[in-house]
């Protein structure tokens, strides 16, 4: 067993406090990573708080991780001692449903195991990257460019599959016009990647001070989501929407956006049951869909698309004695854009 440090939220609503655990012994398949960054969620604050209701306590969150592998496992074959690699959301599925067949492990249909908050095959909780190591089976470890700054790289593997796979999936391409709601660390990728695929973007923020930024960013035009001129000026007017929003807000409203045929989809997942008009889909057959992360193989698809494109999250370094306020200013849509954990600051 490898003794770990971390980070834990011990109760639900809890502040994050020092927390020791063991990782265990590694199989023949599986990854040992020293992780040095790692990015914060707000699927971690969501969780840490038990807002959407199954969480493990004590829960050590994380699931944007990227460190230097540090041991291998006899089987393994893509990663040897000294490679960097990063981990998601997943740590294992059973690779063997037709979902996983598919490289859709998010899906799995015996539901996939979390890196945090969740239980590995054997019932033990799974720990995330807020920690300065993680075991991992090879076939859930992603290989990173040592090209990109490995800091700004963490984030990509949650804000960064989890816009890319519905730009992809629903081919999001050149001359398009696509929306994307919320300007956070889901947000600011989307900006950046759907500009990389060549779409006309259109950012829509509630926070004016953003506006610069979402335009150095990527975006084409912003627009204040509060202001209802603003927002009247763009009807019937998107292929895609990406909403990314956190909190409950108004659906019906960014539909009434979309043109004849067009896709809103949610990524952004708040604590509370929306309210949804069925005349907002209806009216012009419109398409509301949902989508999570993305599997292994896509998120390798994407982590080399951003090495190819230059892509990497904007972040704000922090240590991890200042996670808690960190969540705090996430809550008040107060960071640009994504907080990364400097791991080595667990040994301060
Ligand atoms: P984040 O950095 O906090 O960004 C959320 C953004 O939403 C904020 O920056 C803000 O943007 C906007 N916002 C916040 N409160 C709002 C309100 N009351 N009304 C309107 N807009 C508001 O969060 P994130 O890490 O990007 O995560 C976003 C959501 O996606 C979370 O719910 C998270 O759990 C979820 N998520 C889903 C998946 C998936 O697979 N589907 C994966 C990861 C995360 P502006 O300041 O620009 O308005
Ligand atoms: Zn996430």
């Amino acid at each position: 067993m490898f003794k770990t440090k971390g980070y834990a939220a011990p109760a639900p609503k809890a502040p994050l406090a020092p927390f020791s655990f063991e990782r265990r012994d590694l199989r023949d398949n599986d990854v040992h990573i020293e992780i040095q960054y790692c990015g914060v969620c707000h699927s971690d604050v969501h969780q840490a708080r038990d807002e959407w209701g199954r969480g493990m306590f004590p829960m050590v969150p994380g699931h944007e991780i990227v460190g230097k592998v540090i041991g291998v496992g006899g089987k393994v074959k893509k990663f040897k001692v000294g490679d960097l690699a990063g981990v998601g959301c997943m740590v294992d599925s059973c690779l063997d449903c037709k979902s996983c067949k598919e490289g859709l492990e998010q899906f799995c249909e015996n539901g996939f195991v979390g890196t945090y908050n969740g239980k590995n095959k054997d019932g033990t909780p799974t720990f995330g990257g807020y920690s300065s190591n993680i075991v991992v089976r090879e076939e859930f470890c992603l290989k990173i460019s040592p090209k990109l700054n490995l800091a700004a790289v963490a984030p990509l593997l949650c804000a960064g599959i989890t816009t890319y796979s519905p730009l992809r999936h629903w081919k999001v391409s050149k001359g398009q016009k696509v929306g994307v709601v919320g300007l956070g660390g889901l947000g600011h990728m989307g900006v950046k990647l759907a500009n990389a695929m060549g779409a006309h973007v259109v950012v829509f923020t509630t926070s004016a001070s953003k506006v610069e930024d979402a335009k150095r960013l990527g975006a084409h035009e912003v627009v204040i989501s509060k202001d209802m001129d603003q927002m009247k000026a763009h009807l019937n007017s998107f292929d895609f929407i990406l909403d990314t929003v956190s909190a409950p807000h108004d659906y019906d409203l960014f539909l009434s956006l979309l043109h004849r045929d067009g896709t809103m989809v949610l990524v952004g997942l708040p604590d509370k049951p929306p309210e949804l008009h069925a005349a907002a889909l209806i009216m012009g057959r419109r398409r509301l869909a949902g989508s999570l992360i993305g599997g292994i193989e896509e998120t390798q698809e994407m982590l080399d698309f951003c090495a190819e494109h230059n892509i990497v999250s904007d972040i704000e370094m922090i240590p991890i004695q200042k996670i808690n306020e960190a969540y705090e200013r996430m809550i008040r849509s107060d960071v640009k854009y994504r907080f990364v954990i400097d791991i080595q600051s667990l040994n301060a």
